[in-house]
């Protein structure tokens, strides 16, 4: 990913933008914080949000006319919050005479000619950044229109008070000053101006110039150096953002830099901030005269209205962006800098690998960021560059070449056949998960499609493309194609849907169908079972892209007895369990916790037609079926007994196995020797066999150390338990093994397992 990539995809993340209320505010007052502190009991914080934006708090609370509050999302479903009246709630409280703080002052002057509420506005600025400023107003009292606001909403005390405060913040206002207009000025050889005796590097008129003689961005005249107001301002809020903007620009001026730029987001303007309404109930303001301050409870009640708009539509569904405490724009600039710029240790390794790569967060996303493509080619390229730890997905990874070993990998047509019109790829998991199911598919597919149905046992290779393994995926793709072709290129018959997924992204060329719409189509169950269950359904990621397969799996459900509540997001919004992108095996602790706030979303069982979805429920507690699990079983639909999980040894037990059986019972074939370590019996009681479990370590592993232990006779003894110790490193990863010979076999105590390499002294 390129900088300018970055920045497109950073663009799409509206995150950051200003709520409805702040984008309306012409000083951009954030209206979302103060709202929060309020809510909080944070009465000082809250004022000091309000100060730090306005610059007469005074005043402004009493007359602003609160575009902020008509730009309120809320007033989309009921009444906007009523921002000005707890502003005036807040200065009530305040102490309304001290100084703001200021610069140092500098030796450079700039003149006001008027004391309108923009020249007050731009002189309270100029001054706080140390310029040596002075008004020079024609009236015996300064606040021009000011002045007319009626008395019982703005006394002249108050503005009274706002000009002493400005005397003591250092401001020089000379009243009864016959200089007002431009012709008083003088504009001397040094591009200076004069002003009586004085002499200032630039010059604000208040309010009377026409708005064609000025820079509606700069609020620069046609004379440089001279800057003002507009001739009847329509609000004054605006009229204080006028000053504001013409103060930004004279100081600019004075320090000769751009005038111009980065000013797109100065006064009110549309948010392109995204908030759902969709489960906020319509709420009314508690303040119901908004001339009068509310007392604190009731402030604090309006406050408390504020839904805090934020997009975040992509955290609701997603445990690894809540996790993160972050959100995309902010996530890709960290994989940006962690793969292109980081030399020393790269921190977003885990965070990277932590992604189910699932696609949810486009779907629900607004602009429709595609965040899984970034971190499919960030994993792509830190496994080019060498970034990649080697531990990320290595468990996934053998799980894979075990998937396409001769362990478990077939590709057969019927008995008696060259080639095959179909082929049934249940997939992996399925395989590993519930071989019995995918046996009795495939009896039911021979005799649908009269015995014209293959077998094709393999992984799709997803696994290798999760990890950033272009070059093992594109081999696992090659065989997988070269297979179907030595079938005479039959259409799949495909038990699962990440396999469907995978094949319509990179096998456009493999003819597919989904196992559900064919089973469907069956209609095997039909009123068979008039006892109705409730379960929520769980649609697979990788069924995401695919109306037909979910529609016939709430099909089958319905045939079968099934009643199905919808889970919050589902069908093309659906979240993943973690298995998706190996997510999984590189963050245990974030795909539980994942798996977790899933289960937590409906107390009905699941269901569900992804064998790893229902493995990753069952796993944490979680009473949840796939639909084979109840299509061939439908007892277990009103006896709600659980399905036993395979842990990872028995996964690749039941593949073999399948393997083995289908061999021998549709082709009348053994299967190939097996490998010598796997002769070696083990005993291993339930609580070592969760350890193992816990730690990814499978008992092919233990055979494999075990066998070259008995070659090698390298091992040790435990003095106070008298158990042996040995290891071996059959791979990447060294396992040791503490054990004694029992019976015909080995008793396991325990295992454990490590990357660091270890050299043996002789
Ligand atoms: S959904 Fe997520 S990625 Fe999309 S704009 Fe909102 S916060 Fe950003
Ligand atoms: S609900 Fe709160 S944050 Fe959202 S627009 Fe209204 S005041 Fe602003
Ligand atoms: S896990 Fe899925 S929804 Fe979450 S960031 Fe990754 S691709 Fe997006």
């Amino acid at each position: 990913m390129d900088q300018q990539k970055l920045r497109l995809l950073e663009s799409y993340c509206i995150q950051e933008e200003a709520p409805a209320c702040i984008a309306a505010c012409p000083m951009h007052m954030d209206v979302r914080l103060l709202l929060r502190q309020l809510r909080d009991h944070d009465m000082d914080g809250a004022f000091k949000t309000y100060r730090k934006s306005i610059p007469f708090p005074s005043i402004l609370s009493r007359i602003c006319e609160e575009p902020c509050q008509k730009k309120c999302r809320l007033s989309e479903i009921g009444e906007g919050i009523s921002i000005r009246a707890l502003e005036s709630f807040l200065f009530s409280r305040s102490n309304s005479s001290a100084l703001p703080t200021m610069l140092p002052q500098k030796n450079k002057k700039v003149a006001f000619l008027g004391s309108g509420l923009d020249a007050l506005a731009a002189a309270y600025d100029l001054r706080r950044k140390g310029y040596i400023t002075k008004i020079y107003e024609p009236a015996s009292s300064a606040g021009g229109f000011l002045k007319n606001v009626s008395e019982t909403i703005l006394p002249s005390q108050i503005i009274d008070d706002t000009c002493s405060l400005l005397i003591k913040m250092g401001i020089e206002l000379n009243l009864s000053q016959h200089t007002t207009g431009s012709s008083a000025l003088q504009i001397i050889d040094s591009g200076k101006f004069k002003i009586q005796d004085d002499e200032f590097i630039c010059v604000y008129i208040s309010g009377n110039l026409e708005i064609n003689r000025i820079d509606q961005i700069t609020r620069m005249t046609e004379t440089s150096g001279i800057f003002g107001g507009t001739a009847a301002p329509e609000s004054w809020i605006e009229q204080a953002a006028d000053g504001r903007r013409a103060a930004i620009s004279m100081d600019r001026y004075i320090q000769n830099v751009s005038m111009t730029a980065s000013r797109s987001d100065e006064g009110s303007y549309e948010t392109r901030l995204f908030t759902s309404l969709t489960s906020v109930p319509p709420s009314h303001t508690f303040i119901r005269n908004s001339q009068t301050i509310p007392d604190e409870d009731t402030a604090i009640q309006e406050a408390a209205r504020c839904i805090q708009c934020t997009c975040m539509e992509c955290a609701k569904g997603c445990e690894f962006i809540r996790h993160y405490e972050a959100y995309p724009r902010v996530y890709l600039r960290q994989v940006y800098n962690n793969v292109s710029i980081c030399t020393g240790l790269r921190q977003k390794n885990n965070m990277i690998n932590s992604c189910s790569v699932c696609g949810q967060c486009e779907s629900v996303c607004p602009n429709k960021l595609n965040f899984h493509d970034v971190i499919r080619e960030t994993r792509q390229t830190m496994v080019e560059t060498k970034k990649m730890p080697p531990s990320a997905f290595d468990f996934a990874l053998r799980d894979m070449i075990f998937s396409n070993s001769d362990a478990f990998m077939v590709a057969k047509s019927p008995e008696g056949h060259k080639v095959c019109s179909f082929v049934f790829f249940p997939g992996c998991q399925l395989s590993a998960s519930n071989p019995a199911a995918v046996e009795k598919v495939y009896a039911l597919l021979l005799e649908k499609f009269s015995d014209s149905t293959g077998l094709l046992l393999r992984c799709c290779g997803i696994i290798a493309d999760w990890a950033g393994e272009k070059e093992k995926f594109q081999q696992a793709r090659n065989e997988l194609l070269q297979e179907v072709e030595s079938l005479g290129n039959p259409e799949l018959i495909v038990g699962c849907p990440g396999c469907m997924q995978t094949f319509r992204n990179f096998y456009p060329a493999l003819k597919i169908r989904s196992l559900w719409t064919i089973l469907d189509q069956m209609d095997i169950h039909s009123k068979q079972h008039e006892t109705i269950q409730t379960f929520a359904i769980h649609d697979p990621c990788g069924a995401r892209y695919q109306p037909e397969v979910q529609d016939a799996v709430r099909s089958l459900a319905k045939k079968i007895g099934i009643q199905l509540e919808e889970l919050p997001l589902n069908r093309d919004q659906t979240s993943c369990c973690t298995y998706g992108g190996n997510a999984w095996n590189a963050n245990r602790s974030l795909s539980d916790a994942a798996v977790d706030a899933l289960a937590a979303e409906n107390p009905h069982d699941y269901l569900t037609y992804c064998a790893m979805c229902r493995d990753f429920f069952l796993k944490r507690g979680k009473n949840a079926y796939h639909i084979l699990d109840l299509f061939f079983d439908p007892e277990r639909i009103i006896s709600g007994k659980a399905m036993p999980r395979p842990d990872y040894s028995m996964r690749h037990e039941n593949r073999s196995r399948l393997k083995k059986h289908l061999l021998k019972k549709y082709w009348s074939e053994e299967m190939n020797a097996s490998a010598p370590y796997e002769k070696i019996k083990l005993f291993i009681s339930e609580e070592v066999r969760s350890v193992l479990e816990e730690r990814m370590i499978l008992v092919e592993d233990l055979q494999q150390v075990l066998y070259q232990t008995l070659e090698t006779g390298n091992r040790m003894v435990n003095a106070q338990t008298g158990h042996y110790l040995t290891h071996a490193t059959p791979g990447h990863v060294t396992y040791w093994i503490e054990y004694l010979p029992k019976n015909d076999g080995y008793q396991i105590f325990t295992a454990y397992s490590h990357r660091m390499f270890i050299e043996e002294a002789n």
